[in-house]
């Protein structure tokens, strides 16, 4: 199905102290939307969206005077700093009620913004998601693409729906924000999320760059986080996990049990002390994973049923 009118478009751009950044990347963005709109491929009502996710430094008042310079940047900024997720979770949600479609970027700009176009012609085809895949990553470090590897190849194998290559530069149309508000769960994971909804998507190609100036925010440890909130939105196969290994450990011990039985009648060794501590502690640690994994999905549950808001917004422009 051809998309005949001409679609009003949202660019949502989380910021976490991206003072550095944030002036080029409004200009860039701007360029590009005076560029497509001039082709007719998007209205003049377009604009770009800016969150400001609790910055510390000068971010939302870099925000506040590009706002007053130009008459298309609409901007929020919450509260506190929520993570890049629910940043834009907050982003989507605000900035979709002006938009027909949005498109999400990071600040930093290190994904190709030529791909916008092809995006806007991707949906214009018909397809309602479109998802931006890197085609190489030169510029990030050896460990950043190969854990990034070892993630993409772990959620995969968990049986989680995600787009190899694609973080979270994408298109998404109207009728799929629709629907992404009937998704209430606090540990929203995005990437997880629109790919299960089974909307007709596209994939659009580019390369990533460096990033320009500022750093990055995401340290191995929030990466490490980020995956495993991945697979435990996403996943039981951990649970699962458990219960099998119980089972082969309990099979262990059996036929353990028996050869103690046997060896106590015929044998008549001594225990030694090995034989005594050594399935303590394998059996104390197995016990403590299975608790452990239980106890994370309790955790879920117990901040998912208090129903909190994802996001405040302090202030909106
Ligand atoms: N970001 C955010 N909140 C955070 C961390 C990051 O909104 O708590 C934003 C950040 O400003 C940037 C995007 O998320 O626009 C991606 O972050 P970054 O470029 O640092 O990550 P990387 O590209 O290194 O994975
Ligand atoms: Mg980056």
């Amino acid at each position: 199905m051809e998309k005949s009118t001409i679609p009003i478009l949202g660019i949502v751009v989380p910021c976490y102290n991206e003072e550095e950044v944030i002036l080029d990347t409004s200009t860039t963005l701007s360029d590009i939307l005076e560029t497509l709109s001039k082709q007719g491929k998007i209205s003049f009502k377009s604009f770009m969206g800016f969150v400001d996710d609790g910055s510390s430094d000068k971010t939302w008042s870099a925000i506040e005077g590009l706002q007053k310079k130009s008459k298309n940047i609409r901007a929020i900024k919450l509260a506190r700093n929520y993570g890049h997720q629910n940043a834009l979770l907050s982003g989507i949600t605000t900035f979709g009620e002006h938009a027909d479609v949005l498109i999400s970027i990071d600040a930093d700009l290190q994904d190709d913004v030529k791909a916008i176009g092809e995006m806007i012609e991707k949906y214009r085809e018909g397809n309602e998601i479109v998802y931006g895949v890197r085609n190489k990553r030169d510029h990030d470090s050896w460990f950043k693409k190969n854990s990034a590897l070892v993630f993409y190849k772990m959620m995969s194998l968990l049986g989680v729906n995600i787009v190899y290559n694609h973080a979270d530069f994408r298109l998404t149309s109207k009728r799929v924000l629709e629907a992404l508000r009937e998704y209430k769960e606090e540990n929203l994971f995005l990437r997880g999320i629109f790919p299960g909804m089974g909307f007709r998507s596209a994939e659009v190609y580019y390369n990533r760059d460096a990033r320009k100036a500022g750093h990055s925010k995401y340290p191995f440890i929030k990466m490490l986080g980020f995956a495993w909130e991945g697979v435990t939105s996403f996943s039981i196969k951990p649970l699962r996990l458990v219960t099998v290994m119980g089972f082969v450990v309990f099979g262990a011990s059996v036929v353990l049990g028996a050869y103690v039985v046997f060896s106590a009648y015929f044998l008549q060794v001594v225990h030694g002390w090995a034989s005594t501590v050594l399935p303590i502690y394998a059996l104390g640690g197995i016990q403590l994973l299975a608790l452990g994994i239980i106890g994370e999905y309790l955790g879920k549950i117990y901040q998912e049923v208090k129903r909190r808001p994802r996001y405040l917004i302090e202030k909106q422009l």
